[in-house]
């Protein structure tokens, strides 16, 4: 049985009105300028430095280059410590910009990291900390930073997951010395593939422009060893029309996350993540933990039983990153239990702008099926 004839997914991409979105093409065809820091790419780095509430901010054409140029042009060395619970992405980054991933259990009650065991974990070659905030619940910046502030360590948030979110009134992109952000389709803002390095230091604007085209500075002058990362024209268009209904899918998913409490908060077996009190979210993930022992089914049950539905759940975040084929023999030695557990038992259940009330009414349904 289908829910009404349709397959539904943890996520669907939002888009523009289309007449929209083909209006601000017109400009690019008169004008043939289609990338490299276009007017576009310009106006968007202006307006989500604004909406994000970051001093400093350099769009990229994707989330993962924006994290390695923000790890390249940190100037780090040695050993950088992140959590296991996080896309490949955060840990790929770190081991491709030639450093040492060092992982950090994360907390049961947020999947952040365990801030409590981070000193446990530097050593004298330590250079940086890559916390990230995980379905956008916010970590305990203020910890992360007095420790980070002792040893001597920059911070570099993965904050692809916290677009708008903002913590105690500031945007969460202020906190560490840089934060990632992705604009990937399936995330709840989107340029179809996209992402930035928000960041303090105005000096470094000059360096991130030249790190994502090569290390151009100017016509005569290479300064860095930079890649290709720009965020084209046609890319920027989409995020300027996007960034004008952001606030609207926010409100929209928090009508959808208030209806899953109301439905399986006091369901035994299931629990809900219990996120800091004093941010503000963006409510783009919906992700629940089965614990089996009171739930009556385990995870992946619950998982199989709603696919006979046309429902798709993902398991995200399983498997932890030091179970990945290629990262299996470099961290065979790790303790992370609490990563481990979370990756056993966590669902993310569907939420986008235009899902309905009612798909999550049939959704929780299906799900409390399974538990009796
Ligand atoms: C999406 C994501 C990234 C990578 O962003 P892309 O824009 O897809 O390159 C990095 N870290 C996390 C936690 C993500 O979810």
């Amino acid at each position: 049985m289908r829910i009404m004839g349709q397959e539904i997914f943890v996520t669907r991409p939002s888009l523009p009105p289309f007449e929209e979105y083909a209006a601000m093409l017109r400009p690019l065809w008169e004008s043939r300028w289609l990338t490299n820091m276009g007017t576009y790419h310009d106006q968007l780095e202006r307006e989500l430095k604004d909406y994000l509430q970051v001093p400093e901010l350099s769009l990229f054409c994707n989330g993962h280059l924006a994290l390695e140029g923000a790890l390249q042009i940190a100037g780090l060395s040695g050993e950088v410590i992140t959590t296991p619970y996080t896309f490949a992405s955060t840990v790929h980054a770190i081991v491709r910009q030639g450093l040492t991933p060092v992982l950090c259990d994360v907390k049961p009650e947020d999947g952040t990291l365990d801030e409590t065991q981070l000193e446990s974990l530097i050593t004298e070659r330590t250079s940086a900390i890559v916390p990230v905030h995980v379905y956008g619940h916010c970590c305990n910046v203020e910890a992360i930073g007095s420790i980070a502030e002792k040893y001597g360590l920059k911070v570099i948030y993965d904050a692809a997951h916290a677009f708008g979110v903002t913590l105690g009134g500031r945007g969460i992109g202020t906190f560490g010395d840089m934060s990632m952000f992705s604009f990937h389709a399936t995330k709840i803002f989107n340029t179809v593939e996209g992402g930035a390095v928000a960041f303090h230091n105005p000096a470094l604007r000059t360096k991130f422009r030249a790190i994502k085209n090569f290390g151009i500075q100017d016509e005569e002058t290479i300064t860095e060893i930079g890649g290709n990362a720009k965020l084209n024209e046609l890319q920027a268009a989409m995020g300027l029309c996007n960034l004008r209904y952001v606030d609207r899918d926010i409100a929209r998913s928090r009508v959808l996350s208030e209806r899953y409490h109301e439905r399986l908060s006091c369901v035994s077996g299931i629990r809900f993540f219990t996120p800091r009190a004093d941010a503000a979210p963006n409510y783009a993930y919906m992700p629940v933990c089965i614990e089996p022992e009171t739930f009556g089914a385990d995870r992946d049950a619950v998982q199989a039983a709603l696919r006979e539905h046309g429902v798709y759940l993902r398991k995200y975040f399983y498997p932890i990153v030091s179970e990945y084929a290629c990262y299996r023999q470099r961290f065979a030695g790790c303790c992370l239990p609490q990563a481990e557990r979370l990756s056993r038992q966590v669902l993310t259940l569907p939420i986008y702008a235009d899902l309905e009330l009612q798909d999550v009414d049939r959704i929780c349904d299906l799900i409390l099926q399974v538990a009796h």
